[in-house]
């Protein structure tokens, strides 16, 4: 049987909310089986989506920021959205070492790092305005225990 499943939570844009998305997220993906490695790589780049909404989509603190995961067999897909600024050119804020706060030691490599660390990454504005983050990855030892 081919499992599904899926959770939703908004929280706050702070960063002490940065590490309860990492720990909500692993929580989640724990009945796909993943190794120590898969699950640091989903954390790490949930960290990178999340630290984004935080530092950048609202000028002014308070937003909301909504995360969605959904289990399809043994892939986790993982939607992360504000509803802040928005991001004016995606595919110039996707590029390595692009940053618009190059004061406040950003290195612009958090989209770099959420592609390396997952299968594949969209960037979307929302028509309500802000942005979009999806993000998926199949779990591969989810694959070898099912075949076991
Ligand atoms: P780092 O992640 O290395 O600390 P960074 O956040 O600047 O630096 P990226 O995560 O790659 O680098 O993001 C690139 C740029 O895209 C950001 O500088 C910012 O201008 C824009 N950006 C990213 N996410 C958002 C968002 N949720 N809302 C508004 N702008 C965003
Ligand atoms: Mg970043």
């Amino acid at each position: 049987m081919v499992k599904s499943n899926f959770m939703e939570v908004n929280f706050k844009a702070l960063s002490i909310n940065e590490g309860f998305a990492r720990i909500c997220v692993a929580g989640f993906c724990v009945q796909l089986n993943p190794s120590i490695d898969e699950l640091n790589d989903i954390k790490t780049a949930v960290s990178e989506a999340v630290t984004n909404c935080v530092v950048h989509a609202y000028p002014k603190q308070g937003g909301i920021i909504n995360m969605r995961c959904e289990i399809e067999g043994d892939s986790i897909k993982i939607v992360i959205k504000d509803f802040g600024v928005g991001i004016k050119d995606i595919e110039k804020a996707r590029e390595p070492f692009f940053t618009t706060k190059p004061s406040e030691e950003r290195s612009g490599m958090g989209f770099a790092v959420m592609e390396s660390f997952m299968d594949s990454v969209e960037v979307s504005k929302n028509e309500e305005g802000g942005t979009t983050v999806t993000m998926y990855k199949q779990v591969i030892s989810a694959l070898q225990v099912g075949n076991a």
